[in-house]
């Protein structure tokens, strides 16, 4: 039978638009459905515009700190409607940054909510066409619990646009998102709280990097508050919120912001209309190569729920377009030692396994680590200090992972992903000569091991 297309990809974000161009690069027909925004959640409501906050938020210390230097400052004043107009702004030129990408390696785009309606056919705009291969891209959507009040409290998706700075907010949570959110509101000025049900947040990263940054944001006056969970919100009068949490206590606030997790998007796609099945967690449920229960239907990125971050969803995406049209190229995706940054204030930067992950695997461990005041810090009244950890396996002196808290933890971890990628040593660390004065350094020059 001919198809319309080769390749017709729902969703615009990160895989899709990825898998999309590489597809049509390799000589396929290929289209895309994109019914909100071109680029996806990491683009429009996540990676950019999250980072670019975090960049506003950290002025205010930059402005404290340079006292220290010298500097004399007016009294600083902080404008969030300019902040969202320039990030609006940027984002809206990414935004036909990623059409031109799509339309110049020769994708027909269509622009308007993408509906299964068979195996082999897709409903757009009330236009159906068919497609040999169909790649579900759509992405998450913020997660908040059914709690009484619920449609008081916003999600990220709000929180980029809100017309003010919240006075007070609360953010509740205690993963990625909230870590990050909060740590930009309580940089731009908003009275600000973190509510995490557990007893610590940040579950799954390093024991002592959670601890590290729990006692950083502690030491800056963020308010944490772990072991607590909202009951309800309810209105008052004047427009403030009132806040009850299970163990009964009350806290009044003006904005409620919710980062409990993504659900897949799956509103209105369709998926009866195919034999697409999903997993325990509500996810599609894709094999090894990201095909469905569905023959001619594949899934990639945040819908498949394995690792919702923007490189791992581009890296399936391209092992999608190369297993299909260009299978001499092709190559799985390893899961293994994937870096990954939490943009709080101070930045985590993690690459391979955690201490815990490493003991409960079974490897006899050493642990190293280095904590320390900052260079840039010693000419200003800051006391923050930096965290650098490496969890070495003790028997084959493999660096199992590294972990770090401080300024541009990030960027620093990147790096070493690619040496713990190529099966670094300790003994490789060591006789690496480190480049001076760096905080980067100290993970070559720590010598010996806390615990063995
Ligand atoms: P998405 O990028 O979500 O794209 C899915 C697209 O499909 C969307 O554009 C959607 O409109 C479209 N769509 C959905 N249904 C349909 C339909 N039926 N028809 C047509 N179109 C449809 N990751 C990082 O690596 N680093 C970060 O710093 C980072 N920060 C983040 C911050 C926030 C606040 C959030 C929410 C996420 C962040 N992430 C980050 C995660 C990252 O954004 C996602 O992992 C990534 O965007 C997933 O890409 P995707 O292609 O699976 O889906
Ligand atoms: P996460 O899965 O990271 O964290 C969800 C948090 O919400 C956890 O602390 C969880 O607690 C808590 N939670 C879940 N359900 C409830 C509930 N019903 N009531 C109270 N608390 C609850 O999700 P996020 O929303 O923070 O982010 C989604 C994903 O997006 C991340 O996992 C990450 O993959 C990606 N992302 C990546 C970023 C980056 O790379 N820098 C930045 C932002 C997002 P518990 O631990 O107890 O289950």
């Amino acid at each position: 039978m001919a198809y319309d297309f080769d390749l017709y990809v729902i969703g615009a974000g990160s895989g899709g638009v990825r898998s999309a161009r590489f597809a049509a690069g390799f000589g396929a027909k290929v289209a895309v459905a994109e019914s909100r925004y071109l680029g996806g959640t990491c683009v429009n409501v996540g990676c950019v515009p999250k980072k670019l906050l975090v960049y506003g938020a950290h002025f205010a210390e930059d402005f404290e700190q340079s006292a220290g230097f010298g500097w004399t400052l007016g009294e600083a004043d902080f404008d969030w409607a300019t902040l969202i107009a320039n990030k609006d702004r940027e984002i809206n030129r990414l935004n036909g940054i990623y059409r031109n990408l799509l339309v110049n390696s020769g994708v027909t785009l269509h622009e308007g909510h993408a509906r299964l309606i068979d195996p082999h056919q897709v409903e757009v705009n009330g236009q159906r066409y068919t497609a040999r291969h169909i790649l579900i891209a759509t992405g998450g959507w913020p997660q908040i619990p059914d709690i009484p009040g619920r449609e008081h409290a916003i999600s990220s998706n709000e929180a980029f646009f809100l017309k003010e700075l919240p006075k007070r907010i609360l953010v509740v949570g205690g993963g990625y998102i909230a870590v990050e959110f909060a740590g930009i509101f309580h940089g731009l000025g908003a009275d600000t709280k973190l509510l995490y049900r557990g007893e610590l947040f940040l579950r799954g990263f390093d024991g002592a990097v959670r601890k590290h940054l729990q006692e950083e944001l502690t030491k800056r006056g963020l308010d944490l508050q772990f072991n607590a969970d909202i009951e309800r919100i309810e209105k008052q009068a004047d427009g403030s919120l009132k806040v009850t949490l299970k163990d009964g206590r009350e806290l009044a606030t003006d904005c409620v912001f919710y980062a409990t997790g993504r659900r897949p998007m799956l509103d209105n796609l369709g998926l009866e209309n195919t034999g697409v099945k999903l997993d325990k967690r509500g996810f599609i449920e894709v094999d090894e190569q990201y095909q469905s229960a569905e023959p001619s239907i594949l899934a990639i990125g945040d819908v498949i729920g394995r690792v919702q971050l923007t490189p791992v969803a581009l890296a399936e995406g391209m092992a999608v377009a190369r297993r299909l049209f260009k299978p001499e190229q092709y190559r799985p995706v390893d899961y293994n030692m994937i870096p990954t940054a939490v943009f709080s204030l101070p930045n985590i930067g993690t690459v391979g396994l955690t201490e815990e992950q490493a003991r409960e695997a079974g490897h006899k461990v050493q642990i190293f680590e280095s904590r320390f005041r900052p260079m840039k810090l010693t000419l200003t009244e800051c006391q923050e200090r930096t965290l650098m950890k490496l969890v070495v396996d003790a028997e084959t002196d493999k660096v199992l992972g590294c972990h770090m808290v401080g300024p541009d933890a990030g960027e620093i971890v990147q790096g070493l992903a690619i040496a713990l990628k190529a099966g670094a040593t300790k003994r490789d660390f060591d006789e690496t000569i480190g480049v001076h004065p760096t905080a980067a350094e100290e993970f070559v020059t720590m010598r010996t091991p806390v615990t063995g």
